[in-house]
């Protein structure tokens, strides 16, 4: 297939994928209709596509290209790992210089005692993995009857079978049988979106006290874990109200379950520090991590275990789990070297004193539009709620969604990749953002605003449920 390069015409392209390629979440027969964007090229913050026109990726890829486009350090330290040593597993009691030095690197910048590395290859397979470890763990202690793993409606922990279930996403649920056994929700700290009369903080508290009902109804000695993303990402950017983390981490506390921080979105300097669990002091026994390990550069992602996890994983006899591509060595050399760049060039410092700062002074201007209810911003995630009535933090009579989609079609229209979730539009652009490039971002964002404003009230689609 090296026939096909840039060169081709983007309508042959669009055939092309269009008779071969399946599309992850994605209704075929719309894309089908209208032909994907083909995008080429990519720098900085900035993606080209096959017609030359450039968009600000406000979501740096899918919240993972922390770094920006166009390092060519992780290139070259690609090209020199694939001559030297391309691939060697980590099974039969071997290793490799990348699978260590990563490994080590991570147990460093990781808080806590979380000391120890398993590896996988995406986000989906590092939860699949903690499944297995946790249940793994409680039946080495003696307590097989242990199993049951809590999360939250709305939470994302990935998409294969175990990482879907473990996710609280109700479309992923109605499709093939999910969730499979002994995975149970509770419901999400969402307070502008349910939290009713109820002031932020009670409704933070009183959300975070459904995990001890959960542990009382079920019994304390048949739960294994609690997973839940710091932030929310794919269900909308939804950062809990300030009692809710305080409130779960008493919890686990007090009873005998383990808590996995999935870090896959806040992890690398997402919220302004190297994880979210920093950020909202979280005290995890197992972080899940992918996405901004690498930059999105290579497909990696793992388990980072506390002593204690580790230790009776150690001590359990044969842990009959790993992937072919566990601690893959390019993978992991490439993730060094974004590491390397994230602390060198202080990126974290850049998002926590530049950064986060300007874009959340520029993003709460949004709040003022008369189509957004809500602008709310942790470090580089941020989200706007879209309301015909800000007021009353009303929903739209069109099915949710509807307007999230127009106003998504307006930004692409405007050289600005902002996602939808609903009727949420969220941001998570490359942590390297300068502030010049949050003026645009803003101008853009508002240009879309504008017009999805204008088409609303042209179809009549202005009105609340
Ligand atoms: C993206 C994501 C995953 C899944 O990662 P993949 O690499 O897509 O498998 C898991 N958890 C969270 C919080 C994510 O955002």
């Amino acid at each position: 297939m090296n026939l096909i390069s840039n060169h081709l015409p983007t309508a042959e392209l669009q055939a092309l994928d269009t008779a071969h390629h399946m599309h992850p979440f994605t209704d075929g027969a719309e894309l089908a209709a209208t032909g994907p964007r083909v995008i080429t090229r990519a720098k900085g913050v900035m993606l080209t596509d096959s017609e030359g026109i450039d968009y600000l990726d406000a979501m740096a890829g899918l919240w993972c290209v922390n770094i920006g486009y166009g390092r060519d350090e992780l290139a070259q330290v690609a090209a020199r790992q694939m001559s030297q040593l391309p691939y060697y597993n980590t099974f039969f009691q071997t290793t490799h210089m990348p699978a260590i030095g990563l490994a080590a690197r991570l147990a460093e910048l990781a808080p806590g005692d979380l000391n120890h590395v398993f590896f996988a290859g995406s986000g989906s397979e590092a939860n699949d993995t903690n499944i297995r470890l946790v249940r793994h763990y409680w039946a080495a202690k003696g307590k097989p009857e242990k199993k049951v793993i809590i999360s939250r409606r709305n939470g994302y922990h990935g998409s294969t079978v175990g990482a879907a279930s473990l996710g609280g996403m109700a479309p992923m649920h109605a499709q093939g049988g999910l969730p499979i056994a002994d995975i149970v929700h509770i419901d999400q700290p969402y307070w502008w979106g349910e939290g009713g009369e109820e002031d932020p903080d009670a409704f933070g508290l009183a959300r975070a006290r459904q995990l001890e009902q959960m542990i009382a109804q079920l019994g304390e000695d048949r739960i294994a874990a609690f997973i839940a993303e710091p932030v929310q990402g794919a269900g909308g950017v939804i950062i809990p109200p300030q009692t809710y983390w305080p409130e779960i981490q008493r919890i686990c506390d007090a009873h005998e379950i383990l808590l996995i921080a999935d870090e896959v979105i806040c992890g690398f300097g997402r919220t302004g520090k190297w994880f979210g669990s920093n950020t909202f002091d979280i005290r995890p026994d197992i972080m899940t991590i992918a996405k901004g390990l690498s930059s999105g550069y290579q497909p990696i992602g793992g388990s980072i275990c506390s002593d204690e996890v580790a230790n009776t994983i150690r001590d359990g006899g044969d842990f009959n789990h790993g992937y072919t591509y566990s601690g893959h060595p390019v993978a992991a050399a490439v993730a060094l070297e974004n590491l390397r760049i994230l602390e060198e060039e202080n990126i974290i410092g850049h998002v926590r004193d530049v950064a986060a700062p300007y874009m959340a002074q520029q993003w709460s201007t949004l709040a003022d539009h008369p189509l957004v209810g809500e602008a709310t911003i942790v470090g580089l995630m941020g989200s706007i709620a879209l309301t015909p009535d800000s007021q009353s933090r009303a929903r739209f009579s069109a099915d949710a969604g509807t307007v999230g989609l127009r106003c998504r079609e307006r930004c692409f229209a405007n050289n600005l990749v902002m996602r939808h979730v609903g009727d949420r539009m969220i941001i998570a652009p490359p942590l390297i953002i300068t502030p010049a490039e949050i003026d645009l971002l803003i101008e853009r964002a508002l240009r879309a605003l504008d017009e999805t404003y204008t088409g609303l009230k042209a179809d009549g689609l202005l009105k609340a449920a």
